[in-house]
This record gives structure tokens, sequence and C-alpha cells, in this order.
């Protein structure tokens, strides 16, 4: 699809407009799978999409996997070298995963490909996730059509691990939130809810704070409107089998 160029500095689609329509979406069953694979292009994507799910899944002792595919240092953030953004990045990503995760247990891989061009290495990130996923496992990436072309890539990655016997795939929106027309959206049309606990909530809101590369600042790479979004009490999952014919 053509990606639009996504501009934060504006609100966005209303809050609301979501709400009326999530409120209609029939829910996810999280609690089938033996292991939770959670493939991030970038650190913070995995908290903003589906903090939620991964901690309400620790507490219920299954197995969490994140995936972090870059290390995210192609972020503008002023005064920060590729190499030191990267590092922090990483740091960032670390204390999230353990504020997510009960006791801190959690397997996170970081493959540290190339921020900004996962499209060129899209083959690769295919190739790897083959060799990691088993039977049993959800596997949630970002979703295809979320709009930024990093999510793009990696959504269409895990789309391909469909093939594999005993896997379940679904997508979660990020960007998706901040401008897709809620009346014609993948989302709406396919979404499924995953419903979170206040202590889950609590946990994703902890994570997300880790996350002051992004968020912190005279000109924040994810200013407060956008990641007010994900405080609410819900995460949407649109399942594979519908997400790429929609
Ligand atoms: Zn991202």
């Amino acid at each position: 699809m053509n990606t639009p160029t996504i501009d934060l500095s504006h609100r966005g689609v209303p809050q609301n407009d979501w709400t009326t329509v999530v409120h209609g979406l029939p829910e996810f069953d999280a609690t089938l799978h033996q292991r939770l694979v959670v493939v991030a292009p970038h650190p913070d994507d995995e908290t903003l999409g589906v903090g939620g799910l991964i901690a309400e899944t620790s507490r219920r002792r299954v197995p969490v996997m994140i995936v972090s595919v870059s290390d995210g240092e192609a972020a503008p953030v002023p005064g920060s070298t590729p190499i030191e953004l990267a590092i922090r990045r990483r740091d960032e990503l670390r204390l999230a995963s353990a504020r997510l995760c009960v006791a801190g247990a959690v397997d996170v891989q970081r493959w540290a490909l190339p921020d900004g061009r996962l499209t060129e290495v899209e083959r690769e990130i295919t190739t790897r996730l083959r060799r990691l996923v088993q039977p049993g496992d959800l596997v949630v990436g970002t979703l295809p059509g979320d709009g930024h072309p990093d999510h793009e890539a990696v959504g269409r990655a895990v789309h391909a691990m469909v093939a594999t016997p005993g896997v379940s795939v679904a997508f979660y929106p990020v960007w998706s939130w901040h401008w897709h027309d809620p009346a014609r959206s993948s989302v709406a049309a396919n979404g499924r809810v995953v419903q979170l606990s206040a202590a889950a909530l609590r946990a994703k809101l902890d994570a997300l704070q880790a996350y002051a590369s992004q968020t912190t600042g005279d000109v924040p790479v994810l200013p407060a409107h956008f990641v007010q979004r994900f405080d609410r009490p819900y995460e949407v999952l649109v399942p594979a089998e519908i997400a790429i014919a929609a």
C-alpha cells in the first residue's frame, strides 16, 4: 500500500471515535497458546501495542518472548548519535520488559537490524522468525497497513508464519490509531479486543515510562497526546487470517 507520511504533531483521530467502534468488537481469546512471541520493529512498539497482553500473559505464567527487530537508532532524538540512541533504547527495552513481566521473566531477543530500512531485510526477518517459532505459539507483529514502512515490513514477515503448523498469528496496531479512518479501518472491521485488568494496564503504563528517549524533550518523538491513546483498558488484535484480506 501507499505509505502515508504520519504527522503526529496534530492530535489525529479522536479517541472517542475509536471507543465507539472497539466497544462492538468480539473478544480475542488469548489463553489458548503456550508461548507469546511479540515482534516489535522498534523498542516501544511492543509496549504501546500489546504491553497489556504481555503483562496478562506473564501473570498466567505463560512464557513471553519479545523480539526487538531494530534498536530504533534512527529516531530523531536531538543530541544523540545513532549508536548512543541504540544503547539508550536497548536499556529502555530491558527496563520496560522487566516492568511488564512477573519477576522480570521474559526472553528479550535483540536483532539490531537497521532501523528505518527493515523493508530491505524483510526476507531475513522472515527467515529468523521461521527458525524461532514453534507449535503452540501466538505470534503477534505490527499491523500490515499501520503506515510506517518498518511496521509494515515486520507485519508481512510475521504474516508468513501463518503457514507454520500449530502457530497462531495476529497483528497489533500502533500508528493506525492516529490516522486510520475508524469507519474503514481493518482494525474496526476485523479487530478482536483483549480486555486488560487494572494490574496489566498499570504494568503497561509503568513500562511506557521507561521510554523517556521517545516521550520527553522539547519535541518528543511520541508526543503526549499520542502516548495517552494507549492509556485504556483494552488492546486490539487483528487475526492474520482476516487481516491481509481486509
Ligand atoms: Zn515503531
